[in-house]
């Protein structure tokens, strides 16, 4: 069994004595990263060699729901009637998000509805429909959907509300196999090589500190492959490996699964910080375990353990999962009245049915909760839905509604008690030209970075949106790829 935190290092090119074999670009990983990468490098005109840890293509990538998060004025947002720009998509991503380098979320707007158009071309298959409803992953195949925080205060204020979600043809989830066939198809038809079972675990550093190459180890031994121009980093993220995931994140409940393939173990990290590449937000994570749909449980109200509401309940469910586990003891419960009353639909959230009582009081009781303190909440929630307002939170008036028809419910959504899936967001810092950089700021020579090792849009659940991982992974795995080609060696 192969250690996941074997060491990586970084070797002198004058201590090789053979290389195995050589590229003008080397890619390290084959999801869609690393897909993208390879296709744009080889249309740039170099010879492509991709280096892959199992024994083929997909990663992560092929697991995903394939839902990419575009704007600007796509054709799907067009024939659904949406008016769309890249200002507003950047508006939008620079106030929700958190994202430290606006360069890199300018330049993916500007590119964002031409990155769709690219992937349809390379065959990934997407219908022109519309979901309307409120889901995790629309059961149709319909493409569009809104997938993150647009509709929700503050954001709506300052950009105009699109959906941007912009999901494979595929009904419900498991299109990211679909798009990452298109792409492989594609690499292979355009004479992309690819080396499998060879896990990379070195790069080789020139005299003048530019990277020139890897070593990767296979069944028979250890390999070494040359980059003539550069080397693209695009072996995917680190949430499968717990250690790395409890020293970036000692906070984070390890009652949460993990969400990926078994070599999303942190290569990739590891490999970048031993070639001097600085790490950016590795706190970062998006857990779920969606209370809705049903959409109407959108009307319920989310409590803490101090009988508290502590957001708007109608955030894109990663923003209230970020807020239940900023919770004490990362605690909360879903409390409704009979008028909405309905089972959470997602099933392997688990969230379950804690009781009903005949009023308020009692449920505050059953709780456990202190004396008075839902009474309280749940009247002053009342009064203000009432008159379609919510002080505290702002929820959209369109979820508003007093909950005051006995009997009562709440479900339990605690991270102890149900079952919430995680993603990692974090990773390595690199330009909007996907160049690594150090900690100076510095670009490594050679050395570029794209997909889930690389920090780019998305920082956390408060701010993530679904599809800002396959999206940018496309987008700067594809400006990777053509960079790297372009790099004189
Ligand atoms: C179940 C699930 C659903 C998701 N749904 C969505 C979604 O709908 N929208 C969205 O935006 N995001 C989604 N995500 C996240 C998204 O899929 C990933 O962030 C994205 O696919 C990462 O792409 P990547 O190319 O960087 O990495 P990956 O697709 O994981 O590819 C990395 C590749 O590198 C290889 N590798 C690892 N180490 C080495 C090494 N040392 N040497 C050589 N190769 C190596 C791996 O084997 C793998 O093939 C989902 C994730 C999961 C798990």
């Amino acid at each position: 069994m192969t250690n996941v935190n074997e060491p990586t290092e970084i070797l002198s090119a004058a201590t090789i004595e053979k290389w195995d074999d050589s590229a003008d670009v080397v890619v390290i990983g084959y999801g869609i990263a690393g897909a993208c990468a390879a296709l744009e490098a080889r249309r740039a005109g170099a010879d492509v060699l991709v280096i892959e840890r199992a024994s083929g293509g997909g990663g992560a990538s092929a697991l995903s729901a394939g839902i990419f998060y575009f704007g600007g004025g796509t054709d799907v947002q067009r024939a659904a009637g949406y008016e769309d720009s890249a200002d507003n998509m950047y508006d939008f991503l620079m106030a929700s998000t958190g994202a430290h380098d606006a360069k890199l979320v300018r330049r993916y707007c500007d590119n964002s509805a031409a990155q769709f158009d690219w992937l349809e071309a390379q065959g990934v298959p997407f219908t022109r429909g519309h979901y309307k409803g409120k889901s995790v992953i629309a059961p149709t195949d319909d493409c569009l959907a809104s997938t993150g925080n647009e509709k929700l205060w503050p954001f709506k204020q300052i950009a105009k509300p699109v959906p941007r979600g912009h999901k494979v043809a595929k009904e419900g989830d498991g299109g990211g196999a679909l798009a990452m066939d298109a792409l492989m198809t594609a690499c292979e038809a355009e004479g992309v090589r690819v080396e499998a079972d060879s896990r990379v675990n070195a790069f080789i550093r020139d005299e003048k500190g530019r990277i020139v190459g890897v070593r990767a180890k296979q069944s028979d031994g250890e390999k070494y492959f040359g980059a003539k121009n550069g080397v693209v980093l695009a072996a995917g993220a680190f949430g499968l490996n717990r250690e790395m995931v409890s020293q970036y994140s000692p906070q984070f409940p390890d009652t949460c699964e993990p969400l990926g393939i078994p070599n999303n173990d942190g290569d990739a990290i590891r490999l970048g910080q031993a070639a001097g590449g600085d790490l950016r937000s590795m706190d970062g994570i998006i857990a779920t375990a969606s209370f809705y749909p049903p959409e109407q449980l959108i009307k319920a109200i989310l409590i803490n353990n101090k009988g508290e509401r502590f957001i708007a309940e109608d955030s894109y469910h990663g923003r209230s999962a970020q807020a239940i586990m900023e919770q004490p003891e990362t605690m909360a419960y879903l409390v409704m009245d009979s008028a909405i009353f309905a089972y959470p639909e997602v099933g392997h959230a688990n969230h379950r049915l804690i009781d009903g009582w005949e009023t308020i009081e009692e449920m505050e009781t059953g709780l456990n909760l202190p004396k008075g303190s839902l009474q309280r909440t749940m009247a002053e929630y009342n009064e203000g839905a009432a008159r379609g307002e919510d002080a505290l939170f702002h929820k959209d008036s369109d979820w508003l509604q007093p909950l005051d028809k006995g009997p009562f419910a709440a479900f339990e959504v605690s991270y102890s008690n149900s079952c919430y899936y995680f993603i990692t967001l974090g990773g390595l810092r690199t330009s909007a030209d996907t160049q690594v950089l150090d900690s100076s700021g510095k670009a490594i020579p050679g050395l570029y970075a794209a997909g889930a090792c690389a920090s780019t849009i998305a920082q956390d659940g408060r701010g993530y949106a679904s599809g800002l991982m396959l999206g940018p992974a496309s987008y700067f795995g594809r400006v990777a790829g053509e960079n790297a080609a372009r790099a004189a060696g």
